[in-house]
């Protein structure tokens, strides 16, 4: 597939945050620019992260002040595509969610019911607020044999000084001490989470195009979801990780940058 070929189906482009538009607190270089030409040719802009740690609103001044985002923009997290799950699946029913305060803010006007007296299902989410008291309050209800949802499966979680423990290790623990894993996983590389933003933005998986540095979530999410991707190599993929990858994306880019076509010759 070549750049024009995927802007022509293409309606709106989903982006992965941290090694796709920046590193860090670093813009990758020509990020706004590309946002820009694809905002200029009617295209839909969506952030669309794992990360459950922080509300939608927090991402949206965080990408405002990196001048990533503009209005009209979504952003999309695994705690949005959570909540969406609950209210089509759950609804009505007690939540008992492991959560920070500002994302259980966020379930809660978001309709959610949450509550710790006699919970129908447990949520984990990025919790970087962990106590031993929330441990112990899920594991005892995981062994009574709620259903028990993830927000996302990553392991860790990258910053800018290396990694920090993610939600996946986190589901390792309650698999050791409640005997359980999750019965679903919302986020990337999930159905959920594809189907959460696709009704919300109303389109066919088709239309949409997952643009992200991770073989393993971003680009594996497009395949099994059967939208478009583009893998950028601005950040922990190179040709070699994907030569032994199985899945291929549509199109291998050094960075978002080169979303923009190559100023064509006339004549
Ligand atoms: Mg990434």
């Amino acid at each position: 597939m070549t750049i024009s070929e995927l802007h022509d189906k293409t309606k709106a482009y989903l982006f992965d945050l941290d090694g796709t538009l920046y590193l860090g607190e670093r813009l990758i270089e020509g990020a706004p620019e590309a946002l820009a030409f694809l905002r200029g040719a009617g295209k839909r802009i969506v952030f669309l992260t794992n990360n459950s740690s922080k509300t939608a609103l927090r991402y949206e001044e965080k990408l405002r002040n990196m001048g990533l985002f503009e209005d009209g923009d979504l952003v999309y997290t695994s705690a949005t595509a959570t909540v969406h799950y609950l209210l089509r699946h759950f609804r009505g029913k007690q939540i008992y969610l492991v959560a920070t305060e500002e994302v259980k803010e966020e379930f809660i006007s978001a309709g959610v019911h949450v509550g710790e007296e006699d919970p129908d299902v447990a949520v984990l989410a990025y919790d970087t607020e962990l106590t031993f008291a929330k441990i112990e309050k899920l594991d005892a209800l995981l062994r009574r044999g709620i259903v028990y949802l993830a927000t996302h499966p990553d392991d860790v979680c990258p910053t800018e000084t290396g990694f920090k423990p993610d939600v996946g290790s986190f589901l390792k623990l309650f698999e050791r001490s409640a005997g359980r894993l999750p019965d679903r996983v919302i986020g990337k590389p999930f159905p959920d989470m594809a189907k959460g933003v696709l009704s919300h933005l109303n389109l066919r998986s088709d239309e949409v195009c997952m643009v992200g540095d991770r073989l393993y979530t971003d680009i594996r999410f497009a395949n099994r979801n059967k939208m478009s991707s583009v893998l950028v190599l601005s950040g922990e993929s190179n040709l070699l990780s994907l030569s032994k990858f199985p899945d291929k994306p549509d199109l291998v880019l050094p960075s978002v940058k080169s979303l923009i076509p190559p100023a064509k010759n006339s004549g």
